[in-house]
């Protein structure tokens, strides 16, 4: 794969690890730009593979681009005005541009799950938190929907917790709770990626490391993307790191490799701690 390098910040990036060439790709992201509507450009020439099935985390220093990035994936940024994409996300197998001008935003978010920073489920039941997915997408039969509903919060792992409970309020439930109804929820249609913005940060330890066995769990069979500024986090759970800076990606590899023998100065600066 050519993966093109940024004339100035990511010209020593190393080539896309070669194990990296054998697992099927899930998106890849081309010479993206982002620009928000009053003219900051957010995003710098990203190019970036998805792996199919894999979790890849996305680090770097507040501001540099992380949840920009990650909110093109599913045209989070058409919901504002005059926000602009150049570039492409191809989304295989089709090799469907997700930010071209032809992809509907809406359709691409039925296909592109996203969980965010604090757990926002909706003011209603847990059983309608996690249908309401279906029922946007035109699913109307009960008994699949029942299905469905039992199958994404035992995905979730918080099945055995809310059974007996299903028609209460998910505003009853522990923040950690919500969280992982929230992932439920954007599990229950089986999108094809699942976005996950610093999906702990609101959260205790004991509720983040619940919600890191999960993300780990559904990383073998879930195209994941996480934007995390914890780097043990990132360390813990990605197979995949990419580290970002003012709005260019840095270097992209294994976590291990990323965590061990960093390519870039920079990105060995940010991991041992010396900025960020
Ligand atoms: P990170 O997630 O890495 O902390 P962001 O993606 O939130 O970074 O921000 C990247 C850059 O885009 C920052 O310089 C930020 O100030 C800018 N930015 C974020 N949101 C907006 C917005 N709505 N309008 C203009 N600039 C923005």
């Amino acid at each position: 794969m050519n993966i093109e390098k940024n004339p100035t910040e990511v010209a020593s990036a190393p080539p896309i690890p070669a194990a990296a060439e054998q697992v099927p790709l899930r998106a890849k992201v081309e010479n993206l730009n982002f620009y928000y509507a009053d003219g900051t450009q957010a995003l710098k020439g990203v190019n970036m593979p998805i792996l199919d099935r894999q979790i890849t985390a996305m680090i770097g220093p507040s501001g540099c681009g992380k949840s920009t990035l990650l909110r093109c994936f599913n045209r989070m940024h058409d919901l504002y005005p005059g926000n602009r994409y150049e570039g492409r996300i191809s989304l295989m197998p089709e090799n469907q541009n997700l930010v071209g001008p032809e992809a509907d935003p809406v359709l691409v978010r039925l296909r592109i799950g996203m969980v965010f920073q604090k757990p926002n489920p909706f003011p209603k039941s847990i059983y309608e938190n996690v249908a309401a997915g279906l029922r946007v997408r035109g699913v109307k039969n009960k008994a699949m929907i029942d299905e469905a509903v039992e199958a994404a919060l035992r995905r979730a792992a918080i099945w055995d917790e809310v059974k007996d409970r299903l028609h209460r309020s998910a505003y009853d439930m522990s923040g950690g709770q919500q969280q992982r109804l929230c992932i439920a929820r954007a599990l229950a249609p089986n999108p094809e990626i699942l976005l996950l913005d610093e999906p702990t940060s609101a959260l205790d330890p004991i509720a983040t490391a619940k919600i890191e066995d999960l993300v780990q769990e559904l990383g073998r069979e879930t195209t994941i993307v996480i934007v995390t500024h914890n780097m043990q986090q990132a360390a813990r759970i990605s197979a995949r790191t990419a580290f970002m800076y003012l709005g260019e990606l840095i270097e992209f590899g294994a976590t291990d490799q990323i965590f061990s023998t960093p390519s870039h100065p920079r990105t060995e600066q940010y991991i041992t701690g010396r900025y960020g």
